[in-house]
């Protein structure tokens, strides 16, 4: 009969240990889990926070008891493991209830202790509380029952951003700090903008580029001076791989970090595999190390481990870093690269922003989505999407994650038959219409330039024109730009006064028949990709607004 020792009972080694058991019916099978729960759904403990899911019950998915009796396993929380000793193929564990110490044998031992929140060297930081557990969050829970005036929370990433609409839920006066200048750093600047915008919209004080520098008895003081009151304090500026259990057997740790796994998870010790948080993944773009701190990749590098302790045919699972997060009304999701990183890694790309409805316009209840597509502009690759909106988002970054995992290339979404009635999508789906941009690009038939692109257009000799109509002109243009409606350009494009045109419109819809038009005449026309609605929501706006702010402050 095969031994197996698992460390930790959530995502990842839960996944391994019931699939381990499908698999073998005899195993004996020990999990070890330090807190004293196994198989909660951590992903979910912000919203008990925030009262939305209200009983704490939901959360618990299995108890020891619910284990051993559907897939007779021996769970034993409140134990922590404390030391690999591999030679022997023993770990040593420690009762968290008695201090006592025990040895357990192993033929294999499976590592999955997940990550350890990251806490900065600031004063007074202990008052600030993690969220990891249901032990934390019981501790969090306990303390916004105590109704406390105000809250900050430091950090902007996707815990962060949860927990402070569940602070607000909870009717607490909230702020967030976030030491870079955007929140949600898988997303690019002008995409963070938008959640930014909702996030302030929903009464969260949003202090972005600057951190806490300390943190006392009532308040927390940044680095640009600000004092914020803050009976409550959450922690959520990320986390790092728990690597603690791993150097005891001296497993190799790899560049990023993490436990080091090879495609089947197995550590540099061929009894001991490791998987979820605390280990590095491939990056399926350009198989470097990653940390993915995510719980789908976890469950289904669980399965892969039994599969292969089992003699099964397992297959490379690297990551493309699919995400999804709600804040307030909206959607955010990524999946793949960002150009943030495309452009550090020096790798030619071409961004393509579309502003679709979530379904047919005639149809009540449509939403406008922004879906960001990153391609090779020479064979179409497909580098990575971002959307942001309140309905439909998840369906198409899914459908863009599986474009990419299956090799399908930009112009090729625009093949995809995906389902359609007004309800739910539109006859030319967004994701088709990314498909049919790319094609023109790729093909060479369009050029597009980018919102913080323009200056560099205006400088090189481009005459800058907008056809939306005078209307909507009058709502805001983009400083520089000229107006022919699309209508009136046959009859008017001589005003143009100029051969090479930058062409803008509300999202770059019309921007593109008026290119084609104006191709048609002999001019060189470059469509400004997103137009007027995408450079309005962009940094680019922003400095210009800030800039008359000055001005005016230096006016008075
Ligand atoms: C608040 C929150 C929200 C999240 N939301 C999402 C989401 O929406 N989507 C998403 O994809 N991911 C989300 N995640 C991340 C996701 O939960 C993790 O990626 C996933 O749980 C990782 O699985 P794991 O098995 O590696 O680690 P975990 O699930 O964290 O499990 C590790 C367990 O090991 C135990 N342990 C550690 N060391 C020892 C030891 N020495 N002995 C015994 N036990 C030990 C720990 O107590 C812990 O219970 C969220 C995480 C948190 C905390």
């Amino acid at each position: 009969m095969k031994k197996y020792v698992i460390v930790g009972g959530v995502a990842g080694g839960m996944s391994a240990a019931t699939r381990l058991r499908r698999l073998d019916n005899d195993a004996q099978i020990i999990v070890i889990e330090k807190s004293g729960f196994v198989s909660y759904a951590n992903c979910g403990l912000p919203y008990y926070i925030g009262g939305v899911i209200q009983n704490e019950r939901d959360l618990l998915l299995q108890t020891p008891e619910s284990l051993n009796k559907r897939f007779n396993l021996d769970v034993r929380v409140n134990s922590e493991v404390i030391e690999i000793l591999p030679t022997e193929k023993k770990v040593r564990v420690k009762s968290l209830s008695t201090n006592e110490i025990l040895e357990l044998e192993y033929d294999k031992l499976i590592l999955s202790p997940g990550a350890t929140p990251i806490v900065p060297s600031v004063e007074g930081i202990s008052r600030a509380m993690t969220l990891r557990t249901v032990e934390d969050t019981k501790k969090i829970f306990n303390a916004v029952s105590e109704k406390p005036k105000s809250a900050v929370v430091i950090g902007g990433g996707f815990i962060g951003v949860e927990m402070a609409e569940n602070l607000v839920h909870r009717g607490i006066k909230t702020a967030l700090i976030e030491a870079s200048d955007q929140v949600l750093a898988p997303l690019d600047p002008e995409m963070a903008l938008l959640v930014a915008n909702e996030i302030s919209k929903n009464g969260v004080e949003l202090h972005l580029g600057t951190s806490a520098v300390s943190v006392g008895s009532e308040n927390v003081t940044l680095a640009n001076g600000e004092v914020l009151p803050a009976e409550l304090i959450i922690l959520a500026i990320g986390v790092r791989p728990d690597t603690s259990l791993a150097k005891t057997a001296e497993l190799t740790i790899g560049s990023r970090g993490g436990i080091s796994v090879d495609e089947n998870n197995l550590t540099s010790d061929k009894n001991i595999y490791a998987l979820g948080d605390a280990v590095e993944k491939r990056d399926e773009l350009d198989e470097s190390a990653t940390l993915v701190p995510l719980a789908n990749i976890a469950n289904r590098h669980g399965r892969v481990i039994a599969d292969h302790i089992n003699g099964r045919k397992t297959r490379n699972v690297n990551t493309i870093g699919t995400a999804i997060v709600k804040v307030f009304d909206l959607a955010v999701a990524v999946t793949g690269w960002n150009e943030k990183r495309l452009k550090a890694a020096g790798i030619n790309h071409r961004a393509i922003h579309t502003h679709p409805g979530s379904h047919a316009g005639y149809y009540p209840g449509a939403e406008t989505l922004a879906l960001k597509l990153l391609i090779n502009p020479e064979n179409g690759e497909i580098y990575g999407a971002q959307g942001v909106g309140k309905d439909g988002i998840d369906k198409r970054i899914d459908v863009i994650a599986t474009a990419i995992r299956g090799g399908i290339s930009a112009p090729e979404l625009a093949d995809l038959e995906l389902a359609y009635a007004p309800p739910f999508g539109s006859a030319k789906d967004p994701v088709n219409m990314l498909g049919y941009i790319s094609e023109n690009i790729v093909s060479g038939l369009t050029k597009t330039a980018q919102w913080h692109e323009i200056d560099r257009y205006r400088d090189s000799g481009y005459a800058l024109l907008d056809v939306r109509t005078p209307g909507e002109c009058s709502r805001g243009m983009i400083p520089g730009f000229i107006n022919i409606p699309v209508d009136e350009l046959r009859a008017r494009h001589e005003e143009i006064g100029n051969k090479k045109v930058l062409v803008s419109c509300q999202v770059g819809q019309r921007a593109h028949t008026a290119t084609m038009l104006l191709k048609g005449l002999g001019y060189e026309a470059v469509n400004l990709d997103g137009g007027y609605h995408l450079w309005s929501n962009s940094p680019a706006k922003l400095k210009i607004d800030a800039a008359k702010v000055e001005k005016e402050q230096v006016n008075v």
